[in-house]
């Protein structure tokens, strides 16, 4: 047995988030979205229990490698596309299917004179990737003789704002720079697919929402119907009373108000949990809802015991997952549910089953 951090994976809450995502978008296909080691689920894992999917997106080239090694034939979209000449014949080679946001990436294409799915990108307001609206046409005939079938995305900025106004004016420019253009087109990324049914278009990409958890800022996974995908428990290796007074861990960030039970958790910034995070970061022990006081510290952490005075060495704590939304950490650690996810990949072991 060795450490006993865990990340337990549910494969009936991945499959319940895809059938969601279904339901939420009923003629829409899925480009299930799996870039970073699946949101630091385990990318051949996540494959396999949204095999539903009618597609996976991944970040680069030595995500799509691993999938096609472990068999896995379904199409798989690179959103940016190659970063350098060197990887189209990989991409062509793989059958993979490319995004294409800028003409450095046309050109890679255009000199190998073979076809591949291409999803064109377009910046409609985001201002990261993307081809600006007015190039469209410029943009569709210089990929037309190896674009097959050619297909049309944008990303929102806001899209975990419900109602936020920057949505329509995205989804506006995007359906005037295409018009009357054939071909396919995807613009909602999670928080779109929750809350603006009228960008779901021809292929929805859900990323978080398919681990469970809430797009949309203020609304919590369960009351969308979301379940937690991962659950991240640890055990107390160390149950001791400390005195009023006394601080706790390096730089004695918390000081004990009153004599009272402290915990060690077998858990730290080494293994992704933020190292910033605030006393009064929700955890729980034995399923009692508790707070981390003091500094994490690399392989360990502490947390205030006086709710759970019963609490005994090697008690199970779960540090987000079922039964305390990873939502409520974020918040507290000043991040994002997403930054938490992809941190975890680092150390912990995985498991699979009902958490
Ligand atoms: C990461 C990503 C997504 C998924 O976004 P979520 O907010 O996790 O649903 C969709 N589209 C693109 C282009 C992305 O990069």
């Amino acid at each position: 047995m060795t450490r006993p951090a865990r990340a337990i994976i549910d494969p009936h809450a991945a499959r319940h988030n895809l059938a969601r995502v279904r339901t939420l978008a009923p003629t829409s296909r899925v480009l299930a979205v799996i870039k970073a080691d699946a949101y630091g689920h385990g990318v051949l894992r996540m494959a396999r229990l949204f095999a539903d999917a009618d597609a996976y997106a991944v970040a680069s080239l030595d995500e799509a490698v691993r999938l096609r090694d472990a068999g896995v034939s379904r199409p798989v979209v690179l959103l940016e596309g190659p970063f350098d000449a060197s990887e189209v014949d990989a991409i062509l080679g793989l059958g993979l299917e490319t995004v294409i946001h800028t003409a450095e990436q046309i050109a890679m294409f255009r000199v190998r004179g073979r076809s591949l799915p291409v999803w064109l990108k377009f910046d409609t307001g985001m201002h990261r990737l993307g081809f600006a609206p007015e190039a469209c046409a410029e943009v569709v005939a210089a990929v037309a003789e190896f674009a097959r079938p050619l297909r049309y995305m944008t990303h929102f900025a806001n899209a975990h704002r419900r109602g936020d106004p920057s949505i329509a004016t995205q989804q506006g420019r995007f359906e005037a720079l295409l018009g009357e253009r054939a071909g396919e087109r995807s613009l909602a990324n999670s928080g779109a697919i929750v809350a603006r049914p009228a960008s779901h278009a021809d292929w929805v990409r859900p990323g978080l929402m398919l681990y469970g958890v809430s797009p949309l800022d203020d609304e919590a996974a369960a009351d969308l119907d979301l379940a937690p995908v991962m659950t991240l428990r640890s055990r107390l290796i160390s149950v001791r009373r400390l005195r009023a007074g006394e601080s706790v861990g390096y730089g004695g960030a918390f000081t004990c108000p009153e004599d009272m039970p402290v915990g060690v958790v077998a858990y730290g910034y080494a293994d992704g949990y933020p190292r910033h995070a605030r006393t009064g970061t929700p955890i729980l022990v034995r399923g009692v809802r508790t707070q981390v006081i003091g500094n994490c510290s690399m392989d360990m952490m502490t947390v205030d015991l006086r709710p759970v005075p019963d609490a005994r060495f090697g008690d199970p704590v779960t540090l987000w997952g079922a039964g305390l939304p990873i939502e409520d950490v974020a918040q507290a650690s000043a991040t994002i549910p997403y930054e938490l996810l992809c941190r975890v990949r680092m150390r912990a072991h995985y498991e699979e089953g009902r958490p």
